[in-house]
């Protein structure tokens, strides 16, 4: 009896060792096989993953001028390293708010107008917005924001650029959402939207807008343009501006923008 004790306790005892040992195996095998999905590019839950990813809309800011180009020079200032600031604020603001940013540059590099242009087509973005510093030839009295959007393109020009009717009155709302937004957080001179084919917004396969933030040429203007609250007025109200024509589309877009 004693012995026969023994033998079911050695039994039970190999049993719950190998059973122990085929756990650790499955649980092995199992992270393998997990491992091995995920790094796979077409496995599915990977897939969906970039899927919604890119169901985020992706807005281009544009900081004007760079590098040789300097843009602006008044007061002291030049418009590129302004615009330049003023952009990184409108990224700051829209990726706090969910949404993709790409910006044309992140530093003083020059970049043609054209290249600007067609990251819009390149990388499918659902907005595109330049920032520029204004300056008065005729004086130093002008003073205030204004925002422009291209005109209707001909058959001819659509045919050659790709680009489609339609985009042009969405851009008329895009300048006249950012023009007020940007005007109301800054409390500058409104004045107002202006349409003008402009290179970068005219090329842009996505509404387009060219904000001139204010005049270098104006001694007041060019002190406040160099300030950081200023600047990040500025870029709420074209944030804000972008935010609200995006509400306005019945794509996913309207959702992030809701918050
Ligand atoms: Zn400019």
């Amino acid at each position: 009896m004693n012995n026969f004790l023994k033998f079911v306790h050695v039994i039970l005892l190999t049993l719950r060792v190998m059973g122990s040992y085929g756990a650790l195996a499955a649980g092995f095998f199992c992270i393998v096989f997990l491992q091995q999905q995920l790094v796979t590019p077409e496995n599915p839950w990977r897939q969906s993953c970039e899927q919604e990813k890119q169901k985020i809309p992706l807005i281009i800011v544009d900081a004007g001028h760079g590098g040789h180009d300097g843009g602006a020079v008044a007061n002291g200032a030049i418009e590129k390293h302004l615009t330049l600031e003023i952009a990184r604020k409108v990224r700051e603001e829209l990726v706090a708010a969910g949404f993709r940013v790409v910006m044309t540059r992140d530093g003083d590099v020059f970049l043609p107008l054209e290249e600007r242009a067609v990251l819009s087509e390149k990388l499918g973005a659902e907005v595109f917005v330049s920032v520029h510093i204004n300056t008065d030839g005729s004086g130093s009295e002008a003073e205030g924001l204004e925002t422009y959007f291209a005109g209707k393109p001909s058959l001819l020009a659509m045919r050659k650029t790709g680009r489609k009717e339609g985009k042009d009155s969405m851009s008329e709302k895009l300048a006249s959402l950012v023009q007020r937004c940007a005007c109301e957080e800054t409390q500058a001179v409104n004045r107002g939207t202006k349409q003008r084919d402009y290179v970068v917004i005219e090329e842009a396969r996505c509404p387009a807008v060219l904000v001139e933030c204010g005049f270098l040429t104006n001694a007041i203007e060019a002190r406040r343009l160099r300030e950081k609250a200023h600047q990040e007025k500025l870029a709420a109200g074209i944030a804000s501006g972008v935010k609200l024509f995006l509400k306005s589309k019945p794509t996913p877009a309207a959702v992030l923008a809701e918050k």
